[in-house]
């Protein structure tokens, strides 16, 4: 079976489309959780972080933490979507020994996003609008651990009560590339907004992924859902071996059955885990505990009006602003810090193609080999701007400029306390490199022989060797252009 460059597959006998619709759990950044006041932080030791509502007590009252709503209202609008201002909460009724309630609070009929739509950027240059069906507000479980004991199991509550937010799409989704895309997308929106910080190895953000075959144009078919897919790149292992795993199934005339799987990330396969489970079976009522959300549009508003400006219309703006490439833009707001760290750069009014390029090229190259991020950059955005400066006034030449560039990164000291210091200005008098051009070709009477009797090439021989004169400190394009003058 071999894609197609149009996402479809060649089958036994036909083509093959795959149908995607994705369910994403995101933990809402929050000291505290959805309705309890313990805190929320990862990685603390089992069972610190509990309180009585989360542990079910009985008699206990859950009361909203109005942050999280806050937060949920924050990501909806940054997904283009309706603001239901009535939503309520529901208890979805299921056994399992992290979820001590016996229910996990959920929202099922009114939840309080309704629909929206994210634009996902493809490798061919194209973009698509990937629609959301909703997202709602519901409540972490707490986590099993079964590698402590040789056969006991553990229960780690920390987790419970933790503010999810679930986001549903429509099924728009056709390929792996488009669902990494999707996911990325979705996760720069969270981040742009502070809602989730999309960490997947740290489960703050995991999917499920509900999969489905047909011919092109027909009917929806049967669908499996793989359930909490932790990274990307497992995503894509698993769209791959699900879908042909159904379309083996069809094309030997078997039917498939809805179901929830399981990702093997070892095996890179899916297994059954249970069969699919309906709304009826957890018995969705509303939580008697909890009122009716009721949100205010004056509430909604002021969040909206606080809203910062986010990836798709910082990209827009940086092409139109500073007529970067669609390339250049792309990068720059792949992370909100590094737009930040950009238009700091630009705050002084500098070129944005070589600022972009000294951002992208050297100071990522840079940060990438010493393994650090952006945030925690040894240079700081006024300091690389000194250094662009310098080169814009012909003080430094590019290269030299990147000597002192590493310098600076290892010492922490300013460009021009390195340029005085090392004494690199660049020589841009025309007298000094004239008598440098004289030296150079008064010992190499042969070469100057050669090169007037038509041996071009010897240019750039002559170009060395006056740069080694000069300790390459010659400004590169006065010297050639004197050296020109010379040689005719
Ligand atoms: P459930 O809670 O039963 O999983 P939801 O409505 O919450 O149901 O989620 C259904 C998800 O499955 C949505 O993301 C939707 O787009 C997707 N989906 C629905 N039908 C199909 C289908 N035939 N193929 C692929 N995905 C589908
Ligand atoms: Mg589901």
């Amino acid at each position: 079976m071999a894609e197609t460059n149009n996402n479809l597959i060649q089958g036994k006998n036909g083509l093959w489309e795959i149908v995607m619709g994705l369910e994403v759990h995101a933990q809402i950044s929050s000291q505290s959780k959805l309705f309890s006041g313990a805190a929320a932080d990862f990685g603390a030791e089992p069972n610190t972080q509990v309180s009585l509502v989360d542990a079910a007590m009985p008699g206990m009252l859950p009361v909203i933490n109005a942050f999280c709503i806050e937060q949920a209202i924050k990501t909806g609008l940054g997904l283009n979507a309706t603001i239901n201002l009535k939503s309520v909460f529901d208890r979805k009724n299921y056994f399992y020994p992290d979820l001590p309630a016996g229910y996990q609070i959920s929202q099922y009929l009114y939840p309080i996003v309704g629909s929206g739509y994210l634009t996902i950027d493809l490798a061919n240059g194209q973009s698509k609008k990937i629609r959301i069906t909703r997202l709602h507000l519901e409540q972490d479980a707490g986590k099993s651990i079964h590698d402590q004991h040789p056969h006991k199991t553990y229960v780690d509550l920390n987790r419970a009560g933790i503010a999810l937010m679930e986001i549903v799409s429509e099924p728009d989704l056709r390929s792996a590339e488009e669902v990494a895309a999707y996911l990325k997308k979705l996760r720069m929106i969270m981040r742009y907004l502070k809602t989730c910080d999309g960490n997947m190895e740290e489960g703050s953000m995991r999917c499920d992924i509900n999969v489905s075959v047909r011919h092109p144009g027909g009917n929806l078919g049967t669908r499996c859902e793989i359930k909490n897919v932790n990274s990307i790149r497992f995503a894509q292992q698993a769209i791959d071996y699900e879908a042909r795993r159904q379309i083996d199934i069809l094309e030997n005339g078997g039917t498939i059955e809805q179901e929830t799987r399981l990702f093997d990330a070892n095996k890179g396969t899916t297994r059954t885990m249970r069969s699919k489970e309906h709304a009826p079976d957890y018995r969705y009522f509303p939580d008697p505990d909890l009122l009716p959300l009721l949100l205010k549009k004056e509430e909604v508003q002021r969040l909206k009006d606080t809203l910062i400006e986010l990836p798709d219309a910082k990209k827009q703006r940086l092409i139109d602003q500073y007529a970067l490439s669609a390339y250049d833009a792309t990068v720059l707001v792949s992370e909100p810090e590094i737009a930040t760290y950009y238009e700091k750069l630009l705050s002084k009014k500098r070129d944005p193609k070589v600022a972009a390029n000294w951002l992208i090229v050297e100071l990522f190259g840079y940060l990438n080999k010493i393994g650090k991020t952006i945030v925690e950059s040894p240079i700081s955005p006024e300091q690389l701007g000194e250094l662009v400066d310098l080169i814009g006034a012909g003080v430094l030449s590019g290269k030299m400029a990147k000597d002192v560039f590493v310098e600076m990164a290892e010492t922490g000291q300013a460009a021009g306390q390195i340029v005085s210091k090392r004494g690199l200005q660049q020589v841009t008098n025309s007298k000094e490199i004239e008598r440098i051009i004289q030296q150079v070709l008064q010992s190499n009477p042969d070469k100057v022989a050669e090169y007037k009797s038509g041996k071009d090439k010897l240019f750039g021989f002559f170009v060395g060797q006056v740069m080694k004169a000069s300790d390459g400190k010659a400004n590169p394009a006065l010297l050639n252009e004197l050296l020109k003058k010379a040689l005719s």
